[in-house]
């Protein structure tokens, strides 16, 4: 599995569509100060679902899609779609590619496919859950964040060895059963008081 194509349109400095090839092995993407770079890796985990604006060094979601410039007009959405190559199956998919994609209007609405089939944040979260790519994956370190990650607390610096380890999607589903539990108990007890009024 691999980073194989990165489609940008109307995201950041971004606002033409711009398509990246990636190959198999190590890419670098040098540029002068200023001409966007980071903005590709923002690209990269903004589409993988990022929900904070100040991590995507903003201060709020529609600082992300193109503002305009003194000879440009500020657009309505940025899209970014990503696409991995997934022939060897490490992606629990039957897609030998797969593209996740998101889009945003200044309305603040923000839409997701998988393979151009609209789906939830969800399904792309648990998608890349345990893969180390996801929205708390650890395959983006940004400046600063091997600090951050040295001196964060135990339990913190364990969520990335369970990702890491790949038992983080059974946390999950462990967590989502827990809440149906409690859920189906309230029912329970709501049915309960039901009959007794009746009786
Ligand atoms: P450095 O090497 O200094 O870290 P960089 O190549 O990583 O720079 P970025 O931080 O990716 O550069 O890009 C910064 C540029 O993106 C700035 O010129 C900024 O004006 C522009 N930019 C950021 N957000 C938007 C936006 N919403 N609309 C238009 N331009 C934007």
């Amino acid at each position: 599995m691999y980073l194989r194509k990165l489609e940008i349109q109307g995201f950041k400095s971004f606002a033409d569509k711009i398509s990246l090839d990636f190959n198999n092995g190590i890419t670098a993407v040098v540029g002068p100060n200023g001409s966007g770079k980071s903005n590709i890796s923002d690209a990269v985990r903004w589409v993988l679902g990022e929900q904070s604006a100040k991590t995507l060094r903003g201060s709020k979601m529609e600082d992300i899609i193109f503002a305009g410039t003194e000879h440009r007009k500020p657009v309505g959405f940025a899209e970014v779609s990503l696409t991995i190559d997934n022939t060897d199956n490490y992606l629990p998919v039957s897609y030998s590619e797969v593209t996740v994609t998101r889009r945003v209007y200044r309305s603040g609405e923000s839409e997701y496919y998988i393979n151009k089939t609209s789906c939830r944040l969800k399904d792309i979260h648990e998608l890349f859950l345990d893969t180390g790519i996801g929205r708390d994956g650890y395959s983006i370190i940004g400046q600063g964040r091997v600090d951050e990650i040295l001196s964060t607390k135990s339990e913190d610096r364990r969520l990335i060895f369970e990702e890491a380890s790949g038992i983080m999607k059974y946390k999950v589903r462990k967590q989502d059963a827990e809440r149906k539990l409690q859920l189906t108990e309230q029912n329970l007890v709501r049915i309960n008081d039901i009959i007794n009024e009746l009786e």
